[in-house]
């Protein structure tokens, strides 16, 4: 299939094409035209960057929270100026319209902002309660940076994601050495690049170029912590990789999300709401809406109205082409089995997977719960619409998926009771994909979505280890803990612990 495509990326669906040394060439999926060419980091070449990241990691820490803070604004600020680099590369690289690649950018700065001027208030040192038995000791906590963090990114978001952890990362007091995917290298060199400009000095976030053979050694290099974003099968594959050293992981994984229209929704948003969770950045965002449940009393109505919209979205203007060509041929086998399993094509069909578009989107009906349109990833512009009894049904079947990232819900009444009995690590109530903007709220998943966060107070807090520290004031007058302890102490510990726990 994605053999007929135009263009190098589409002729080479092992892998981005190479130049004559090796090198990994960053080309336009569209028109195949070269953007850049960049040399790889072998193993060794990874290594180096550990190390060098090592060293520089006490310079960084050592800048404490506020120079920290006024580093990652300053990246923030370098970034804006050179805005338009990025959302020409977001578009020439990774085939975005410019509407997406500005919504990324939007979200990303974001989050460089919420993790610099959060992680003092979230990770410094505070005063923690020591508790009745322990009160001639002063406890406070803090959380210290790991070292160096390895961050390993997917091509569908190429700025935001990666950010995602490297700016939490950083903010932590880290140094990140950071394996963009081999589909986007050039928008990661800009990242890295960028913070250059800002932070001029040792080498606090570094980039490794490469394939999955790179992010491999990356995570044999000696990093203290590795954040991973990419699909189920690579993150069991880290996750080996990273097992003889316990190296820590971050997992943030694919996704089935689903939203649920509940009889008293309105209607008109949650088809706009699923078209455009579904169909933006050509379906490829891991917490796009792939799945819509829609109570029987207004399923009718809803599919009618998202039948004319989706009619009206189109390939090349709307949203851009599938970035990677193996994925077509997914998109192109989950609408077939959809309709060999009994699902109906309301909107496009197979005939819509036109290298390197979906050309319009594509809306499947009445696709049993098996089928793999309805169970894997799809990863395309593709919506199945299946009817349920009622929302709390929507819900159940939500549930069922081995995924649970995100997803939403359309309601009147109990809109956010409802959206809490979704088992996913987010959800948007009257509204689609709000939280990957929101810097406060921590962004991640359940099951084979993966585990820990970025994002909020949550993602600082996942780049460093708390550090407890238990001073002690005075002598204790039931001193326990020391073999000069009276021969009364014991005993009276005894009595003091049952009053405590019998009050
Ligand atoms: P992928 O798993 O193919 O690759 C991700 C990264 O891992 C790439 O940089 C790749 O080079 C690297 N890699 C591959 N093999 C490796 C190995 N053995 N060791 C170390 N690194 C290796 O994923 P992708 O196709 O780039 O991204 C799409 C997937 O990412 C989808 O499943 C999507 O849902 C998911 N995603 C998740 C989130 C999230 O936050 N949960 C965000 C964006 C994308």
């Amino acid at each position: 299939m994605t053999g007929s495509a135009t263009g190098p990326r589409a002729a080479a669906p092992g892998g981005p094409p190479r130049g004559p040394a090796g090198e990994l060439l960053s080309v336009d999926p569209v028109s195949g035209e070269t953007i850049a060419v960049l040399p790889t980091d072998d193993e060794e070449a990874v290594r180096t960057k550990v190390a060098r990241a090592r060293e520089a990691a006490p310079w960084w820490e050592g800048l404490g929270h506020g120079g920290r803070r006024r580093a990652l604004l300053a990246w923030r600020r370098v970034m804006a100026r050179r805005l338009d680099e990025v959302i020409d590369l977001l578009q020439r690289e990774n085939g975005k319209v410019r509407a997406d690649a500005v919504v990324e950018l939007a979200a990303a700065l974001e989050h460089v902002g919420w993790a610099a001027g959060h992680a003092s208030r979230v990770l410094g040192r505070r005063r923690v309660f020591s508790g009745l038995l322990m009160l001639n000791q002063a406890s406070t906590v803090e959380y210290r940076p790991y070292g160096v963090v390895g961050v390993i990114g997917p091509w569908n978001y190429p700025v935001h994601t990666p950010i995602g952890s490297i700016a939490y990362a950083l903010a932590a007091g880290n140094t990140v050495v950071f394996k963009p995917s081999e589909y986007t290298p050039a928008c990661g060199k800009w990242l890295v690049d960028t913070f250059a400009e800002a932070v001029p000095g040792p080498p606090v976030l570094q980039l490794a170029v490469g394939t999955g053979e790179t992010g491999a050694a990356l995570c044999r290099a000696g990093v203290d912590k590795v954040a991973f974003t990419g699909s189920p099968a690579t993150g069991a594959r880290i996750l080996a990789a990273c097992a003889p050293t316990l190296t820590p992981v971050l997992m943030e994984l694919g996704g089935k999300d689903a939203l649920v229209v509940a009889e008293d929704a309105d209607v008109n948003a949650a088809v706009e709401a699923a078209l455009w969770a579904g169909c933006s950045n050509a379906g490829q965002s891991c917490a796009g809406i792939e799945r819509v449940y829609v109570a029987d009393a207004v399923h009718d109505r809803f599919l009618a109205r998202l039948t004319e919209r989706a009619r009206e979205i189109r390939a090349g203007e709307d949203y851009g082409p599938v970035t990677m060509p193996g994925q077509l041929d997914v998109i192109l086998r989950h609408v077939e089995q959809a309709l060999a399993d009994g699902g109906r094509a309301v909107v496009g069909g197979p005939e819509s997977v036109q290298p390197p578009y979906v050309r319009g989107p594509v809306v499947l009906a009445d696709v049993p719960e098996e089928s793999a349109a309805v169970r894997e990833e799809t990863f395309g512009p593709v919506l199945v619409v299946n009817r349920v009894r009622d929302a709390a049904e929507g819900v159940e079947r939500a549930n069922r998926s081995e995924y649970g990232l995100g997803g939403a819900v359309f309601a009147g009444r109990g809109a956010v009771r409802l959206a809490r009995t979704l088992r996913t690590g987010m959800v948007s109530v009257n509204d689609v994909l709000t939280f990957p903007a929101v810097g406060a709220l921590p962004f991640g998943g359940r099951g084979k979505s993966g585990y820990g966060r970025i994002h909020g107070a949550d993602g600082l807090r996942e780049f460093a280890a708390p550090q407890a520290v238990a001073r002690r004031l005075f002598r204790a007058p039931l001193a326990i803990q020391t073999y000069a302890r009276g021969k009364r102490d014991v005993p009276r510990l005894e009595r003091l612990i049952k009053r405590i726990a019998l009050r």
